[in-house]
């Protein structure tokens, strides 16, 4: 009898194969006494250059967004902070190993105390210290196996380096122990097209070798199975992909109703290879990527520059840009914002603008001047609005600007209950699901543990929703959905049904998003929607929907 472990689908497809394990890391063998510290100096900056020159080679056979993740992480490597400190630590009478480990474990407390998008940022030091310390004992390397054949990769959970390593032509599928459905793992599975199921309790357990199947839909992971079931299985997936590749055109329900889809972006580069003929326009551009690792703000004509190259790849439709989303998980060094003990609650987003009201006003200026030089048509909003004048405040700042389409962000539950109030003073809205699912379900979106809690399933955050596209249909205004839950193919006639009419997601999405909606009539949507919102909690609401749907 196969085993049936139950995880959370974050990235939708099918897969069937055998189990590989992620290797594990290193142990550190007990400390030994140091005879020649220059040798032992040489150990360690070779095993540091080994790590980056290992991650190098990755990033220049990987592309996009993995090149520049396994790039910064070579860039961390070659620190020569890095190397003078394990150089002190040997002279004071450590061996290269324990040098190496007390050396990272040093930075990634500094990393850590930052906290928010910095303090993520130390599971790269994890990941490079196992590397290094791998390196200095010769043992192999940590990190995504090779075991020459396509197979489901099981870990605990996956690191930036991990994930941009990973060969879609090798790996069949993605299941970790941890994380949630906005984790780093499901966010990178999602953008490379692999079914992932995340929060998965006992995958580790799985022996290597082991055949199994994984749903990335449903969550279901199922191991031990036999041959029959695996060609089944792989025969259904090729029938869907199948399906998903000749899909073409507007998001349309079966009877026809329109639904825009989106897509979401954070710098022109992800524009790059996508087939845009299809898309409606870009329903978010995060302009974070602008301001990030650097101690000073970008001027208005660096800026200009960065968001005409953008909205010149997309002259036809609709570009929404978000400003800046500083604070909590994305800190940005040069707001020089003060420490605050609950950061997700305190001074990010709109807020920001408190203090610093010229950071908003040249990106703003920045963001007219760039529409001006290109013929896209350009939407402005602002995220983490909690009230109706900060809306208002906000749009009144953009049409000064000469933005006139300015709409807000729905993160945070207060928001979302006065949608009605919001749409008297904006143009539309857009459902930042992420933090949304953060502040009504009361769980750090950071933390993997609370993962069922931060599921968009959750029948709590689908009435929010639905109250705002309640509010958008009375006012005649655009209630669009850009969190992650949009790129849930299953979600999406749901989210259909509860009256939203635009669906921002990575490129990836769309195919399966198109294909949802195009197997429901809207009156299917609906009573899809009240089937999700009369359950009990996010595992329910999915199953009641998948069994009306399969
Ligand atoms: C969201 O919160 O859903 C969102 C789209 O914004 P971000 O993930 O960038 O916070
Ligand atoms: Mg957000």
């Amino acid at each position: 009898m196969p085993d049936t472990l139950q995880g959370i689908g974050v990235s939708p497809g099918l897969a069937a194969g055998l189990v590989v394990r992620m290797g594990p890391p290193p142990s550190l063998p007990a400390p030994r006494p140091v005879a020649d510290p220059d040798k032992e100096v040489a150990v360690a900056v070779s095993a540091l250059e080994t790590v980056e020159s290992g991650l190098r080679e990755r990033a220049g056979a990987a592309t996009g967004e993995a090149a520049d993740i396994l790039e910064a992480l070579a860039m961390i490597a070659a620190d020569p902070t890095l190397r003078q400190d394990a150089e002190t630590r040997i002279r004071a009478g450590a061996d290269a190993a324990h040098a190496l480990r007390e050396t990272f474990d040093g930075h990634r407390e500094a990393l850590a105390a930052l906290g928010g998008y910095l303090a993520e940022r130390a599971a790269d030091l994890d990941d490079l210290a196992n590397r290094a310390i791998a390196a200095a004992l010769g043992l192999p390397m940590p990190g995504v196996p090779s075991p020459g054949h396509p197979f489901i990769l099981v870990a605990d959970d996956l690191a930036p380096a991990d994930t941009a390593a990973l060969d879609p032509s090798s790996v069949l599928a993605l299941v970790t122990e941890r994380g949630g459905p906005t984790s780093h793992t499901a966010i990178l599975a999602r953008s490379l097209g692999l079914p992932a199921v995340v929060g998965c309790g006992g995958a580790l357990d799985l022996p290597d070798g082991v055949a199994a199947t994984v749903d990335g839909t449903t969550g279901e992971v199922r191991a031990g199975v036999d041959e029959q079931e695996v060609a089944e299985v792989r025969a259904r997936a090729a029938v869907e992909r199948s399906r998903l590749e000749e899909g073409r055109g507007p998001g349309l329900t079966s009877d026809g109703h329109a639904v825009d889809l989106m897509v979401n972006i954070g710098s022109a580069a992800d524009l790059a290879g996508v087939d845009l003929s299809d898309v409606a326009g870009v329903g978010l551009f995060r302009t974070e990527f602008l301001f990030l690792d650097r101690h000073d703000a970008p001027g208005l004509d660096e800026q200009v520059a960065a968001y005409a190259e953008a909205f010149r790849l997309f002259e036809r439709g609709t570009i929404v840009v978000r400003t800046l989303d500083a604070g909590a998980d994305k800190p940005l060094p040069f707001l020089g914002l003060p420490e605050e003990p609950n950061p997700a609650l305190g001074v990010r987003g709109l807020r920001v603008a408190r203090d610093r009201p010229e950071v908003l006003d040249t990106q703003l200026q920045a963001i007219a001047l760039a529409a001006a030089e290109t013929a896209a048509d350009v939407w402005v909003m602002a995220p983490m609005v909690s009230t109706a004048p900060e809306a208002a405040g906000f749009a009144a700042r953009a049409r000064g600007f000469g933005l006139s389409t300015a709409g807000v962000m729905i993160e945070v539950p207060a928001a979302a209950l006065r949608a009605g109030r919001f749409l008297d003073v904006v143009d539309f809205l857009s459902i930042g699901t992420n933090d949304l699912s953060q502040y009504t379900l009361a769980a750090d979106r950071q933390t993997g543990g609370l993962a069922d809690l931060l599921d968009p399933w959750q029948p709590a955050l689908l009435q929010l929703i639905a109250g705002c596209a309640e509010a958008g249909k009375d006012s005649g205004r655009s209630v669009g959905v850009c969190g992650e839950a949009a790129a849930d193919p299953l979600l999406a006639p749901v989210l259909v049904g509860l009256g939203i009419t635009k669906l921002s997601m990575s490129p990836r999405g769309l195919p399966a998003v198109r294909a949802g909606l195009a197997a429901h009539s809207l009156a299917d949507c609906r009573r899809l929607a009240g089937r999700a919102l009369d359950a009990g909690d996010a595992a329910e609401a999915r199953a009641a929907v998948l069994a009306e749907t399969t």
